[in-house]
C-alpha cells in the first residue's frame, strides 16, 4: 500500500436505515410483557423436569427441551452478574451515554435478564451488587416497562 492511500485514521461513514417492523411476541412472551405492563409483576417460567426458572420466560427448556407452562411470580429484585458501560450514544440506545447494561439474575430465577442500570455511579458498579427495578410511568408491554434497575438498599 502506498503512502498516499494508507489511512491515517479510521474512516467514518454516515448513513441511516429506517426499518420499522412488528413481530408477534408469542404466547409466553406476551404473558410476561402484559403482567409487567398491567401489574408491574415479573413472571418467570419453570421447567417441571429441571426445576430451572427462566426470566425472560421461554416456551422450551434449554436443557431438556421440554415444554414449560409453570408460571412463577418473582419479586423483581436481583443481582448484577456482569455489566458493561457504554460510553457513546447511538439512536438505538434506550438512554444517552454514558450508561450501563447489566446481566441481572433475578431472585428466584436461574437465568439472567439483560437490562439497564440507573441511579448509579458507573464507576461503582460491582458484580454481585443487589438491584431493584424502577418501573416506567407509561408502560407499553415492553421490556422497557422496567425503566432500569437501581441499587437496592
Ligand atoms: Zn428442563
Amino acid at each position: 500500500m502506498s503512502q498516499e492511500t494508507k489511512p491515517k485514521a479510521p474512516l467514518s461513514i454516515e448513513g441511516a436505515i429506517i426499518l420499522p417492523y412488528r413481530y408477534a411476541a408469542g404466547g409466553v412472551m406476551s404473558r410476561f410483557l402484559i403482567a409487567l405492563r398491567d401489574s408491574k409483576k415479573t413472571l418467570g417460567i419453570r421447567c417441571s423436569r429441571c426445576n430451572m426458572v427462566y426470566v425472560p420466560p421461554r416456551e422450551t427448556c434449554l436443557h431438556c427441551f421440554g415444554r414449560m407452562d409453570e408460571w412463577v411470580e418473582l419479586e423483581g429484585s436481583g443481582t448484577v452478574e456482569s455489566y458493561t458501560v457504554v460510553r457513546y450514544s447511538l439512536p438505538v440506545h434506550p438512554m444517552a451515554a454514558p450508561f450501563a447494561f447489566a446481566l441481572i439474575k433475578l431472585d428466584g430465577a436461574d437465568t439472567s435478564l439483560t437490562h439497564l442500570l440507573g441511579e448509579i455511579d458507573l464507576e461503582k458498579i460491582k458484580v454481585g451488587m443487589k438491584v431493584e427495578p424502577v418501573y416506567s410511568e407509561s408502560r407499553k408491554a415492553s421490556i422497557l416497562d422496567i425503566s432500569y434497575f437501581r441499587p437496592a438498599n
